[in-house]
């Protein structure tokens, strides 16, 4: 049977990226009726965290995408996250090691650099061969009695000439196997890197055919080596192509948003944001525009990828939601979406403790309120000069701010205060005075809730969009 899976790692937002690459492989699994697989790769201890695991696993429900099996609802080929499999990868490395498809290198990040450095004065590729890391069994015996620490890399060619992928979409790929570097396969402290941590459980988990970004087509050799060392079958490798800004490059967070929580925040419905990224590079026999998961699944046909980079162009996915308001819902869904989505009582909980002091009337409510319903505000650039900043401070003012926002990675009061302050004292302005345009970029107006505390209710995303936008 056909088993896909998609394999994020929890360091960040839940990207739509990731969705796009679920939703490809859940409709391969099921057309086949097969099985998808969620696995956490979080491998790397320092940028993976439990909360950005919740957000996957909740921003993926939200669309609608169900797996069979995963680290929250189990499965016989379990645990699935890798985190939980640490043992299993050393063992596989030992392997290595004993069949001389692997070796300990324990070279020094400063040799390592030097050595880089004379391939490329030699006019070579930089990337570090077995040969180049060689050291005499006597100095290994030396470091290795010092306890000094080492990594395990894979075996790969010396010599340049073509590795061959098959893809299920490209068809023949030639990689040059002149660019594969002996990669590291356990990092000194003991955690398998990405590739033998995906190898392994790819094949464990009994996976058939891997559907991911064209991002992780260098990868391939490396991967189709893996399997040959262990004498596994290497599963059907289909890579679709990344989703581009408008302006054709990759889509980054700088340009467009690229958190599926934020599509959420801002109201779009899941089955419009489905819709929309399934008609990323793919589209129905009938190329009708509107369709449901169900009927991409019944019509999908992965030889109707085209490989030409599909845009998400977030005007476009305005429009299609547009559309699902206007001919999908009932008034009464319209309201129960509506409902759902901010006028639920958690919502207008936390929002009355801010309007609270400064109504008169309920009358008032709505139009001090209006922000925490909204999306993106429009504003000038005048609106900003009124507050009677210099441009250039203002702009950088903002920039900043968006980096240190950007990098917060607890979303809490404590939180952002701490960066605010000091932002604004290297910056030279009192509290008040800092937190103006930030308030005006944020709220869209310039009246006075507390915007530190607005953050927080409107969440990461939408604080987020909302500086970077005011800076466009
Ligand atoms: P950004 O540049 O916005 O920070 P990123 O490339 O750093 O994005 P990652 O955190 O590396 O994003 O990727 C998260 C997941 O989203 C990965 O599984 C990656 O394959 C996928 N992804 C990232 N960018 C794209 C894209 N343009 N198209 C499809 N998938 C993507
Ligand atoms: N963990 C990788 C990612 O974040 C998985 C890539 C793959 O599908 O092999 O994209």
């Amino acid at each position: 049977t056909v088993r896909t899976r998609i394999a994020p790692s929890p360091t960040g937002d839940p990207h739509v990226g990731t969705a796009y690459i679920a939703l490809f492989n859940l409709c391969f699994a099921r057309q086949h009726q097969g099985q998808f697989i969620l696995r956490i790769e979080d491998t790397d201890q320092q940028r993976s965290t439990r909360e950005s695991e919740q957000q996957i696993f909740d921003s993926l429900r939200w669309l609608g995408l169900e797996w069979d099996e995963g680290p929250d609802v189990g499965g016989p080929h379990g645990p699935y996250r890798q985190s939980e499999r640490r043992e299993l990868y050393a063992g596989y490395a030992q392997e290595l090691l004993d069949k001389g498809k692997a070796f300990k290198c324990y070279r020094t990040p400063e040799e390592l650099d030097e050595l880089r450095r004379e391939r490329q004065l030699a006019g070579k590729s930089t990337a570090l061969k077995p040969s180049d890391l060689y050291l005499p069994d006597d100095e290994v015996a030396r470091r290795e009695a010092a306890g000094a620490p080492y990594v395990v890399r894979m075996l790969v060619p010396e010599e340049e000439g073509a590795c061959v992928i098959d893809d299920l979409l490209r068809g023949r790929i030639e990689l040059d196997w002149g660019m594969v570097d002996a990669q590291i396969l356990l990092k000194s402290d003991g955690m398998p890197t990405y590739h033998l941590a995906n190898v392994v459980d790819d094949h464990l988990m009994e996976i058939t055919h891997v559907l991911r970004g064209e991002e992780w087509i260098n990868s391939a050799p490396k991967h189709k080596l893996l399997y040959e060392y262990f004498g596994w079958q290497m599963p059907v490798l289909c890579h679709l192509p990344l989703l581009r800004n408008p302006d054709k490059s990759k889509l980054s967070k700088r340009k467009n948003p690229t958190s599926i929580t934020f599509y959420q925040r801002m109201g779009y419905l899941p089955q419009a944001v489905i819709n929309y990224l399934g008609r990323m590079g793919w589209s129905m026999p009938d190329e009708r525009e509107k369709f449901s998961l169900d009927e991409m699944i019944a019509h999908f046909d992965i030889s109707r990828v085209s490989l030409g980079g599909p845009v998400f162009d977030v005007e476009k996915l305005s429009w299609l939601n547009g559309v699902y308001l206007r001919e999908d819902l009932s008034d009464e869904q319209f309201i129960a979406e509506l409902m759902k989505w901010a006028f639920n009582s958690d919502y207008v909980r936390q929002i009355i403790p801010q309007l609270r002091p400064r109504v008169e009337t309920l009358s008032d409510v709505a139009p001090l309120a209006a922000f925490f319903f909204s999306g993106l505000p429009k504003l000038q650039k005048s609106d900003f000069l009124a507050l009677g900043m210099e441009e250039e401070a203002l702009v950088e003012l903002l920039q900043f701010l968006v980096w240190e926002m950007d990098a917060l990675r607890d979303w809490n009061k404590d939180g952002i205060m701490a960066c605010v302050k000091a932002l604004s004292e290297q910056a030279g302005l009192k509290m008040k005075a800092y937190l103006q345009p930030v308030f005006l970029a944020v709220s869209g107006s310039t009246s006075s809730t507390s915007v530190l505390d607005a953050m927080v209710i409107l969440g990461p995303d939408m604080s987020r969009a909302r500086l970077r936008h005011a800076l466009d």
